[in-house]
């Protein structure tokens, strides 16, 4: 199959690409496309045969539920069995935006498209181009991340082509992306709302609008035998080829240690390479030290890890040591991701 790469910065561009790429989808193709969050991989989610298709081009295990995309309040309802007030709340307050909420679904909802599942995860993508590609493929847009399964999610069109070229129809290059991390997921099908995948949109910033949240108690945990609550959550994810340790403690030890091992793997004659912050950047000795911004600029920090990650693959870095980061707010969805990436490595100093 030939990818279509096409740029859909400028608006007259949309205009005219949108509809091509609408129909691709109503026709049971599939076009990669920009969110807010990451580079998303659209299929009609009313339709079993793309959700299959979408799962066949990414390697993806079909029983992880895709998330289903709308551009509008009015195309939620037909789509799952009620609104509970809480969802009305949280889309209110925060979609369009990078927020998912699980709720039980209407039988419109093929399973192919939930994992055999009775629920399904939506979203409103705050991205002009997303929003205006589900409408032109009639409002249901099913787009997990646009990476094989199990790499780093893409943020720039460029890493959706190395992994989707051939494999799918379309690709929309809205340039670079807002926030960089994938949204949070939370579900309303219980007592209690709960976090089943920690995002931009934090605990605090649900429980303003709901009250009391719980969160699935695997998203930090280091015990990778427990299974997530999220089907998805439980594989190996968000990694780079090479082998990536996440070292927490005092600056100081931490920088020492990771020193240390560098210097080991340099011996070995390895390829090695460190994900710090501004402050630490010049202290490091591997051959590609990256920051990812300042140790207080949680959103940079979120916005350049997949990229700093696809670029170590491009380097072909064998030995990666990261920094830790707290995991308050934020901070919380950076940890997840990475300690995922790491395959739960992780020493503590
Ligand atoms: P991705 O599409 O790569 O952003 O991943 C979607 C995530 O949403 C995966 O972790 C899924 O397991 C999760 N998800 C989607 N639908 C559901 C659902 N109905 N219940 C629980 N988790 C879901
Ligand atoms: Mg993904």
């Amino acid at each position: 199959m030939k990818t279509k790469l096409v740029t859909v910065i400028e608006e007259d561009k949309q205009r005219e690409v949108l509809p091509e790429a609408g129909k691709i989808l109503q026709e049971g193709g599939l076009v990669a496309f920009p969110t807010e969050t990451v580079y998303g991989l659209g299929g009609d989610a009313l339709n079993p045969d793309s959700s299959r298709k979408i799962y066949a081009a990414k390697g993806r295990p079909s029983d992880n539920p895709l998330i289903v995309h709308i551009c509008c309040m009015e195309d939620l309802e037909p789509i799952v069995q009620e609104i509970p007030e809480a969802a009305k709340k949280l889309a209110d307050r925060f979609w369009p935006g990078p927020l998912t909420m699980i709720l039980k679904k209407t039988e419109k909802v093929p399973y192919e498209t939930t994992g055999g599942l009775d629920t399904v995860a939506v979203r409103m993508p705050d991205n002009p181009i997303a929003l205006g590609l589900i409408r032109a493929a009639g409002g249901y847009v099913a787009a997990p991340s646009a990476n094989i399964s199990g790499k780093p999610s893409p943020t720039l069109a460029k890493y959706v082509m190395e992994d989707m070229d051939g494999r799918i129809d379309m690709i929309l290059d809205g340039g670079t992306l807002g926030i960089g991390l994938e949204s949070t997921i939370v579900d309303l099908t219980g007592e209690m709302p709960e976090i089943l995948r920690p995002g931009y949109i934090t605990k605090e910033m649900l429980e303003e609008v709901l009250g009391k949240v719980e969160t699935d108690k695997t998203i930090l945990s280091l015990d990778s035998k427990t299974p997530p609550k999220a089907p998805g959550m439980k594989y190996r994810h968000y990694a780079p080829s090479g082998e990536l340790t996440v070292v927490c403690g005092s600056q100081e030890k931490v920088v020492e240690h990771i020193n240390k091992q560098l210097e080991k793997a340099c011996l070995e004659g390895k390829r090695t390479g460190v994900i710090c912050t501004e402050e630490t950047k010049e202290l490091y000795k591997a051959d590609f030290v990256k920051s990812a911004g300042k140790r207080e600029d949680e959103a940079k920090i979120a916005r350049e890890l997949y990229r700093i990650l696809r670029e170590f693959d491009d380097e072909k870095v064998e030995i990666m040591y990261s920094e830790a980061f707290d995991t308050a707010g934020m901070g919380q969805a950076i940890m997840n991701r990475l300690l995922k990436a790491a395959g739960h490595h992780v020493e503590y100093l």
